[in-house]
């Protein structure tokens, strides 16, 4: 559903991203892995196109959104994006939140698909809340309600669980992962954690300075790192 082909993106005369090409399908949850300044978060910003970039194509359900001739803002893809800060807006009730996604839908329409995700997400009685009223896992939830209302063709999201306390991440992710399953989504997730990708991804892809090392399933990039550094940074031993 989303082909990235060669893409590159340079920020003065350092590459961040380099040839990137990487095939996602419907329904598949693929985690971006590697270490910091690898070109994760420059690889979701193209997606989403809050990036723009320098060479290479990115197809979206068959229709090209970026690329030398053609380049459609972020706002007309149908993407999702979760912040690692989760960006909640603070004046904004839970049930506003997740209203303002669907702002260009008319009214009713808003309305009911809004009810339908805090419902199937269980955040119900948080609705009529604020953010600061909110636990960090709390904001987590209502976070991705508000990415999965607008129902985008992928969902990407950026270190979604940093700011959780361990005790609480493990829950999270896995009531993440069941949410996004549930919903059929497709989502791209980063994170810099290999045990986290490993146990969430359909598919890992690994990264290194602004390429990509290995794909496969966590099982295959434990089980046959295709290098050194990809046993080292998936390892036991990381
Ligand atoms: P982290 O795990 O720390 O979030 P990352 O893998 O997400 O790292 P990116 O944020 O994608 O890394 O950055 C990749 C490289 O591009 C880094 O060297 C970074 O300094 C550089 N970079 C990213 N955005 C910009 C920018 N707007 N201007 C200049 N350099 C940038
Ligand atoms: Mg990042």
């Amino acid at each position: 559903i989303l082909e990235l082909d060669r893409v590159s993106r340079r920020f003065g005369d350092r590459p961040a991203l380099r040839d990137v090409s990487l095939e996602i399908m419907r329904g598949e949850v693929v985690c971006l892995v590697g270490p910091s300044g690898c070109g994760k978060s420059t690889l979701l910003r193209l997606i989403a196109g809050v990036e723009v970039p320098d060479s290479g194509r990115i197809l979206l359900d068959g229709q090209e959104i970026a690329g030398p001739s053609r380049f459609v803002e972020p706002e007309d893809r149908r993407v999702g994006f979760m912040f690692q800060d989760y960006a909640l807006f603070p004046h904004l009730s839970v049930r506003d939140n997740i209203l303002f996604g669907l702002r260009q839908l008319p009214k009713a329409q808003a309305a009911a698909q809004a009810d339908r995700i805090i419902r199937r997400i269980g955040i119900a009685e948080l609705a009529s809340r604020h953010p600061h009223e909110l636990s960090g896992g709390e904001q987590q939830r209502v976070a991705l309600a508000r990415a999965l209302a607008p129902q985008p063709l992928v969902l990407l999201m950026d270190e979604p669980f940093s700011n959780l306390d361990r005790r609480l991440r493990e829950h999270v992710r896995m009531e993440t992962l069941a949410t996004l399953h549930d919903a059929n989504a497709t989502a791209v997730i980063v994170t810099h954690d290999p045990e986290e990708a490993m146990s969430i991804g359909d598919r890992v892809v690994l990264m290194r300075a602004g390429q990509v090392v290995q794909t496969g399933t966590g099982y295959n990039l434990y089980d046959r790192p295709g290098s050194i550094y990809a046993a080292r940074f998936l390892g036991p031993c990381n």
